[in-house]
């Protein structure tokens, strides 16, 4: 094992054994209750809510994601459908492609899976997306609402870190809410639904002096920055409740000597790769008093929330929503 000597007196914390977030729970409360919301859709417009995909490329990761999604939509009973224009697409040929899933009455939302190519320019094209087919929550508009307190499409992952705070009973209201991470589809957004919530919500990023002693003032922690286990126990207020929404592959085994305990090392050892989240999972599960493991916490509810969008846009299109 390698040893880590922290800045911060690390104080194990005995206050009780820490909860577990179980996101995988919470999808299926989601998507259970996103069934009968497809039937009455189905019964007030004849027919069901309908979700185009565009996948640009061959990008394995994108095709996989892309999967699961198209996987969870059929489950539930929403039209969908793939669209796969080849790596080379012009940035203008896919935006006129996008017009055109605009203007198809049957087609509630539009995804747009990212990353493409780099020659094209991602924000042109989301721009392109009309703001109430965003089941992403990206397009300015939405961000827009979002900021402003309005109803609207809210990005997914975030979302689902709400729902999951919520469904547990977690208070925000008050708490004082750090959110590590500024990218327009998790940070940000997950830092104007807590202030939303009432949290007293402070914003951190790769620039922000001191990250460690910001991060102890955090009730709530959210670690989304894409570093394996770069938030260790010296970040952690003991006690609070930690938020990992990192999805980061561990391949070497120096790294994986620093962030596994025996049982996962061995499982490592295996399989020659593992996942870890932005926070150490065993410093988050000694200093924590609820926490998301990775896999299994924040990673199920991006797709359950993007089904909820779906039908939420459906709903509005149809007018069952006002
Ligand atoms: P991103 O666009 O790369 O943004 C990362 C953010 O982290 C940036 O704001 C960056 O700061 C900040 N950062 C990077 N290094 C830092 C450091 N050393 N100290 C402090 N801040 C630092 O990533 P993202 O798209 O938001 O995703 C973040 C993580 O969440 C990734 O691991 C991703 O895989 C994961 N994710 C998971 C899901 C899910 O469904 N579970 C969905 C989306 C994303 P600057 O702005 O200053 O560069």
């Amino acid at each position: 094992m390698v040893n880590r000597t922290f800045a911060y007196p690390v104080v194990r914390y005995v206050g009780f054994v820490p909860q577990i977030l179980d996101g995988n729970r919470i999808r299926d409360q989601i998507k259970a209750e996103c069934l009968p919301r497809v039937e009455r859709i189905k019964a007030h417009a004849g027919r069901p809510p309908g979700l185009a995909v565009v996948l640009v490329g061959n990008n394995p990761a994108s095709q996989v994601y892309v999967r699961g999604k198209t996987k969870t939509a059929g489950e539930l009973g929403i039209y969908n459908e793939t669209i796969t224009p080849s790596a080379n697409i012009s940035g203008d040929d896919l935006c006129r492609l996008i017009r055109s899933l605009n203007h198809r009455p049957e087609i509630d939302g539009i995804l747009v899976q990212l990353p493409l190519p780099g020659r094209i320019d991602e924000r042109k094209v989301l721009l392109e997306v009309a703001p109430e087919k965003d089941v992403d929550g990206f397009h300015p508009y939405n961000a827009g609402l979002l900021a402003t307190g309005q109803p609207g499409l809210r990005p997914c992952t975030p979302a689902g870190v709400i729902e999951m705070l919520r469904r547990y009973n977690i208070p925000i209201a008050g708490k004082n809410a750090v959110v590590v991470g500024r990218s327009n589809i998790v940070g940000k957004p997950m830092a104007m639904l807590l202030l939303g919530e009432n949290a007293t919500v402070t914003i951190c990023h790769s620039k922000t002096r001191d990250l460690p002693a910001v991060c102890r003032t955090a009730d709530i922690l959210v670690a989304a920055i894409g570093r394996a286990a770069m938030v260790t126990a010296d970040y952690i207020k003991p006690g609070a409740v930690v938020i990992d929404v990192g999805m980061n592959t561990v391949t070497t085994p120096a790294e994986a000597e620093r962030v596994f305990d025996a049982s996962r090392l061995e499982v490592f050892r295996k399989r020659g790769s593992l996942l870890v989240g932005d926070v150490h999972p065993g410093d988050m599960a000694r200093m924590a008093s609820a926490y998301t493991p990775v896999p299994g916490g924040v990673g199920p509810l991006t797709i359950a929330m993007l089904m909820r969008n779906t039908i939420e846009a459906a709903e509005r299109r149809t007018g069952l929503l006002c």
